[in-house]
């Protein structure tokens, strides 16, 4: 439902939630992180309820993170409002996160082909099957934006996409299809949102990602392609927010 994702030197946990908090008004039942933590591995927090509900499993269980991570807000399509169900989920034994807006229609298909793949699945949603199949890709060798453009490729339905892994830490993938994201431009560090409100207090320099295109962000670099890898070239605007 809400999604954020920072690549970046400073407080990951604080641009995370903050940017998690001002996507609060589109509703939610869980909310989630992932983060490249200090051992250089993915570690992930979720929690299905409020937001608040997070930032206390966050103090009783802290992250130690400063790079790279991503933030979910869930609105619960497939399997219930639980921790469990709630984003980000895992592939690659736990070397990869990734979170989901939307609706993958064909995941029942997919869910066959990862399982008998090899692949174990904790939760019920449509979205843990997208996460174990890149999992299978990047398990297989590619490198994940070569992955994540054969993995999107082969989705039904609606999404908004935010990956990343742990072989590749500073960086983040994300893909549209009918379902919106947008990057934001900061200095010596970046963003990515469903919409503007997940960044608008660090930077007012956004760019729209347009449909059915992919955005790969680093904290020095923005670079936007089409699902076959084609260069797309693209153009930033000045957010207007009160605030
Ligand atoms: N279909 C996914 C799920 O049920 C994503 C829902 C959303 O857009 O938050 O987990």
């Amino acid at each position: 439902c809400g999604i954020v994702g920072y690549a970046g030197p400073n407080e990951t946990i604080e641009a995370l939630l903050n940017g998690l908090r001002r996507l609060e008004y589109r509703g939610y039942d869980s909310a989630g992180v992932a983060v490249i933590d200090d051992t250089g591995g993915i570690s992930v927090r979720k929690k299905s309820g409020k937001l608040v509900n997070l930032e206390d499993l966050l103090e009783a269980s802290p992250l130690q993170a400063a790079g790279t991570g991503i933030g979910h807000t869930r609105w619960a399509t497939h399997g219930g409002p639980t921790d469990v169900n709630a984003h980000p989920h895992l592939g690659d034994d736990g070397r990869l996160a990734l979170i989901h807006n939307g609706i993958v229609e064909n995941f029942a298909e997919l869910r066959d082909e990862v399982v008998s793949r090899g692949a174990e699945l904790a939760s019920e949603t449509d979205t843990e099957v997208v996460a174990a199949l890149l999992g299978l890709e990047t398990g297989s060798g590619k490198d994940l934006e070569t992955a994540f453009r054969d993995v999107v490729q082969r989705l039904h339905g609606t999404f908004t996409l935010l990956a990343m892994h742990q072989s590749e830490p500073g960086k983040i993938v994300a893909a549209r299809h009918h379902s919106p994201l947008v990057v934001g431009l900061g200095d010596g560090e970046n963003f990515l949102g469903s919409d503007v409100a997940a960044f608008v207090s660090s930077t007012r320099r956004a760019v729209v990602v347009e449909e059915d295109n992919i955005a790969v962000i680093t904290p020095e670099s923005v670079r936007i392609t089409d699902f076959a890898g084609a260069e797309v070239e693209f153009e930033e605007y000045e957010v207007e927010w009160d605030a």
